[in-house]
């Protein structure tokens, strides 16, 4: 399921991720709800965006 991109940020995140699609500048995120991943994970280390898109596609 394709997660919406908002016109606005997300007021709940902070992303530095600029690669990503749902990257807007100030270090925000744009998208409307974003998945963490993995399960079982020890530190914030193991821990990742599931919800990250490449900004350069298409
Ligand atoms: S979807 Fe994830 S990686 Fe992309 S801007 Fe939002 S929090 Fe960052």
């Amino acid at each position: 399921m394709k997660v919406q991109k908002m016109n606005r940020p997300n007021e709940g995140i902070k992303c530095v991720v600029n690669t990503c699609h749902y990257y807007m500048s100030g270090d925000h995120c744009a998208a409307e709800k974003i998945e963490v991943q993995p399960k079982n994970a020890l530190d914030s280390q193991e821990t990742d965006c599931a919800t990250f898109t490449p900004s350069v596609q298409g």
